[in-house]
């Protein structure tokens, strides 16, 4: 077995604290990884928390892993001790059912297997990112341009892949008027990569303090959300929105903003259930949908699309001792716009 250390949060009530464990020794498909930065999503606060039930703890969060390969298994083909990688937040699935054939792993008929707070195949509790190794089968590994800053790629691996994923699937580009909700993790990455896209880009915020950095990041317009002429102003004219909110909140009126046929697409996972505005959905006909990270061919197309067009997260990179206190920032929509903790910290305590 490999010794590895990281941060776990014991119960959904406490602070995370260091923690000891053991990783897997490599089989033949595995890759080892150093980890070196992982963002910190809001899905690990509500993890933490037991939000959606059926935490298991002791938990290390953490499913936006970068780091370098230090050795791999005799049947790895695509990585090589030195390559920097990544993880996402999917470490295994079935591999043979329809979805999985498809490359759309993160629907797995037989359920996916998460990068923390889940169980492998094997039985075993994984263990995510916020810890300083990771062996992990080489279909779930991506290669990472070494062009891209190291920390700023690691949000890429969740909040990229959640926004990228919709945009492709509701081909947002030209000529498309595109919302984007919550300018948090996921909402700065559905920003940029619908302003790549070549959409035009309105942003929704309830944080003025954020309006001049949405404008930066790509947004043809900004919208306070809780201001409500500036709000009526965007009436039925939207062919797509985002929404990234991970709180509770009303749909109303992000569902009136869209034309006929137009698409609201749900990526917020918030504890609680939102309300549905039947009304508005049916007249004019509109849609609202959910999707769900990506699959691996689509987490691989976008890190290198990323690559080709110099696309990374804008991130406050953190030392582990400060994940609790991050936690907690995040909850208050205060953080610009990814914290990505630095695992060298690790070995400073
Ligand atoms: P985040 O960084 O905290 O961003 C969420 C943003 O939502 C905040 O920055 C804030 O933006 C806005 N917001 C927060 N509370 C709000 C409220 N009460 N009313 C209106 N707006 C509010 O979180 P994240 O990491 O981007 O994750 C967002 C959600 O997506 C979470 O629920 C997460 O679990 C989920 N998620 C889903 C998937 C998937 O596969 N579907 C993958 C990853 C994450 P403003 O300050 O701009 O208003
Ligand atoms: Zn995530
Ligand atoms: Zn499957």
């Amino acid at each position: 077995m490999i010794n590895a250390s990281g941060y776990a949060a014991y119960s959904s009530t406490t602070a995370l604290k260091p923690y000891s464990f053991e990783r897997r020794d490599p089989g033949p498909k595995d890759v080892v990884i150093d980890i070196e930065y992982c963002g910190v999503c809001h899905s690990d606060i509500h993890q933490v928390r037991d939000e959606w039930g059926g935490s298991i703890f002791p938990m290390v969060p953490g499913h936006e892993i970068v780091g370098t390969v230090s050795a791999v298994g005799k049947e790895v083909t695509r990585l090589k001790p030195g390559d920097t990688a990544g993880v996402g937040v999917m470490v295994d699935s079935c591999r043979e059912c329809a979805s999985c054939k498809r490359g759309l792993e993160q629907y797995c008929e037989k359920g996916m297997v998460g990068t923390y707070g889940a169980k492998d195949r094997r039985g075993d509790i994984t263990y995510g990112g916020y810890s300083d190794v990771i062996v992990t089968d080489e279909h779930f590994v991506y290669a990472i341009s070494p062009k891209l800053n190291k920390p700023a790629v690691a949000p890429l691996l969740c909040a990229g892949i959640t926004t990228y994923s919709p945009l492709k699937h509701w081909e947002v580009g030209r000529g498309r008027k595109v919302g984007v909700v919550g300018l948090g993790g996921l909402g700065h990455m559905g920003l940029k990569f619908a302003h790549s896209l070549g959409a035009h880009v309105v942003q929704f915020t309830t944080s003025s303090s954020k309006t001049k950095d949405a404008m930066r990041l790509g947004a043809d317009e900004v919208v306070l959300s809780n201001d409500p002429d500036a709000m009526a102003k965007q009436k039925a004219s939207f062919d797509f929105i985002l929404d990234t909110v991970s709180a509770q909140h009303d749909i109303s009126p992000y569902l009136s903003m869209l034309k006929l046929d137009g698409t609201l697409v749900m990526v917020g996972l918030p504890e609680k259930p939102v309300a549905l505005p039947s009304m508005a959905m049916c007249v004019p006909r509109r849609s609202i949908a959910g999707s769900g990270i990506g699959g691996v061919p689509e987490t691989q197309e976008m890190l290198d699309y990323c690559a080709e067009h110099n696309i990374v997260s804008d991130v406050e990179v953190i030392p582990i001792q400060q994940i609790n206190e991050a936690f907690e920032r995040v909850l208050k929509s205060d953080v610009k716009y990814r914290f990505v903790i630095d695992m060298a910290s690790l070995r400073e305590q």
